[in-house]
């Protein structure tokens, strides 16, 4: 085989799919149906008129940094920022993961834990998930004793399920863990509980969150991770020079200003969330206790996959996880604005009572 053919783990593997289809309304990503606050994105051309453009960025991301980290109440020694919390999970896997080591995940979940780790060399193993998807603890000493991996995810609340994880689960992986825990926080706002607390130099977790969801700016690819220092310290080694531009620095450190705005949302999506669990659960859908911004759905009587067909005729576009392990038969819709909900809930009543 010619030396232009991809890594053989490359080759087996499929890359990661989420179809952007132009459809009016797509509640398919998890991201916030609100925009960012006007105030923001007027004051972006005064970010951009300030940078000194024929130099390099701040490469420690100083502001930005002592910033996130008084909005979390620690060091900014304690934080460390990249494009998106992808990225973020990918410097922790590229630091920590690789060649000759192994990285846990418990499935079903988010699918990049494993893309990136088989990506950057590591060998992924699996604990499993009940059929309800809750997590046994038994299942979390099984992987960690088996296995004792240098990596270990747990998204809490989960995706693509919407369930919150029950704190004493974090509790047996710290306890269990011989190498990282990631806690990965995207979508921490609209549940009760974060971990963020248990941040302690001699632990070894990692708190990652996210500005693509809750913060409404998806598009400007923000993340960070809250650690222990010496966490950061060598994530800034595998960080690539200059990896956040200026751009992105001043444009975040500005957001920060309008968190509060955009907090007061998430209380609006926690309503829609349970007014579209309800409703489904009377359509006869089955619904999983979501503390996110998405719902998972099982429609039962319909088959997914036509169901998912329908909504696209609908104008709308869901998430199909129907061919995916362990999620047979089920989709995923993220609460959208109000107007849009209800589309999606007529278009429901339509399908299944067709
Ligand atoms: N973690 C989880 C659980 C997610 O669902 C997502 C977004 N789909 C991410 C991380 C990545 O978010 P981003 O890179 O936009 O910060």
């Amino acid at each position: 085989m010619g030396i232009f053919q991809p890594r053989e783990q490359i080759q087996a593997m499929s890359g990661y799919h989420s179809p952007q289809v132009d459809v009016p309304i797509r509640l398919n990503t998890n991201e916030s149906p609100f925009p960012p606050p006007q105030g923001w994105v007027k004051r972006l051309s005064r970010v951009a008129e300030e940078i000194q453009w024929n130099r390099y960025p701040d490469r420690s991301a100083s502001e930005l940094r002592r910033i996130i980290a008084s909005r979390h109440s620690v060091s900014a020694e304690n934080v460390f920022v990249a494009n998106g919390s992808n990225e973020v999970l990918q410097t922790i896997l590229l630091t920590y993961g690789g060649a000759g080591r192994t990285v846990a995940t418990f499935e079903p979940t988010y699918q990049m834990y494993a893309q990136i780790a088989r990506v950057t060399g590591a060998q992924v193993v699996i604990g499993e998930r009940r059929a309800d998807f809750t997590l046994d603890a038994l299942e979390i000493e099984r992987v960690m004793q088996r296995h004792s991996p240098a990596v270990s995810f747990l998204c809490n609340p989960n995706n693509p399920t919407g369930l919150v994880e029950p704190r004493e689960n974090l509790e047996t992986l710290l306890e269990n863990a011989t190498g990282i825990v990631v806690a990965d926080e995207a979508y921490a706002e609209f549940s009760d509980w974060s971990a963020l607390d248990m941040v302690t130099e001699n632990r070894a977790l990692a708190v990652t969150r996210t500005f693509s969801k809750t913060l409404s700016m998806a598009a400007l690819r923000v993340g960070y991770v809250i650690a222990p220092q010496w966490m950061i310290a060598d994530l800034e080694i595998a960080a690539l020079p200059y990896h956040l531009d200026s751009f992105k620095q001043g444009a975040t450190v500005a957001a920060l200003e309008y968190t509060s705005e955009m907090e007061e949302r998430v209380q609006l999506i926690k309503n829609e969330r349970t007014r579209i669990s309800q409703s489904l659960q009377s359509m006869g859908v089955t619904v999983w206790p979501s503390g996110a911004n998405f719902i998972l759905f099982r429609p039962e009587t319909r088959d997914a996959k036509d169901v998912w067909n329908q909504l696209l005729d609908a104008g709308i576009l869901v998430r199909d996880c129907s061919s995916w392990a362990r999620l047979e038969g089920c989709l995923r819709v993220t609460v959208g604005t109000e107007p849009e909900n209800s589309a999606f809930l007529n278009a429901m009543t339509h399908i299944l009572g067709a």
